[in-house]
């Protein structure tokens, strides 16, 4: 192959990559989805009710990201119940520009019998669970913009880019809190995780049962540290 041709070759072979994913050009919408709510407290522990923190923290994370000059919407900005298929409504028919994609963050707080259990951890959808059918999506912009995808595809690069922004989310906490326990990436089979069509990711901040994390979880100033970590890494995509 000659010096013109191997050029060419590159040319196409990039384009067609950069055409090939369909989450490309960048987050254009974060959507940030505090877990339980109203009349679901989620995990309790010590006085605590996990719905709260999730509020807190997610509150946080959402005015970062908006300080930052990024579009962000909450599925709940106050104590009111939703229910899971709600939250999945709300991310499937929201608005986004078209130049990038939405971005699906869950943040949750763990339990365990074990009152030992510690850490911090991101879940991502199994592989083998299938993302929604684009035929039962009304929302005009995706499907304007995704309807050339099969369910396949869209399935096969949320997947790539959940777990790349879930390795970002917990190296940035891993740096901001050097001396906690971090479970990594793992794979869960989570109701938003498999009915939300674009990127996601489902955090869990520490465990509710455990006396030590339980006091830092309900500490403002732990609150807002944790909330920056997971925003900063969030901003790199
Ligand atoms: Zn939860």
């Amino acid at each position: 192959m000659n010096r013109r041709a191997l050029l060419l070759a590159i040319l196409l072979f990039s384009l067609s990559s950069l055409f090939a994913n369909p989450y490309s050009g960048g987050v254009s919408l974060f959507v940030i989805d505090p877990g339980h709510g109203g009349k679901d407290p989620g995990a309790q522990g010590f006085g605590k009710n996990e719905k709260d923190i999730n509020l807190a923290v997610s509150l946080l994370v959402a005015e970062n990201l908006e300080k930052a000059g990024r579009s962000a919407v909450l599925t709940r900005s106050d104590d009111r119940f939703l229910e899971l298929g709600t939250r999945c409504d709300v991310a499937n028919s929201a608005t986004f520009e078209k130049s990038g994609y939405p971005l699906f963050v869950s943040i949750h707080v763990n339990s365990a019998q074990n009152s030992d259990a510690s850490g911090f951890e991101v879940f991502v959808k199994d592989e083998k669970k299938l993302i929604p059918m684009l035929s039962k999506v009304t929302n005009p912009i995706l499907l304007s913009k995704y309807a050339s995808y099969t369910p396949s595809q869209l399935n096969r690069y949320k997947d790539l880019v959940s777990r790349r922004v879930a390795d970002s989310v917990v190296s940035s906490v891993q740096r901001s809190f050097p001396l906690a326990r971090i479970r990594g990436v793992k794979k869960g089979d989570l109701y938003v995780l498999n009915c939300t069509w674009m990127p996601s990711i489902l955090i869990e901040l520490g465990f509710i049962s455990n006396e030590d994390e339980n006091g830092r979880l309900g500490d403002g100033s732990w609150q807002q540290r944790m909330a920056a970590a997971i925003s900063d890494a969030l901003l790199g995509y």
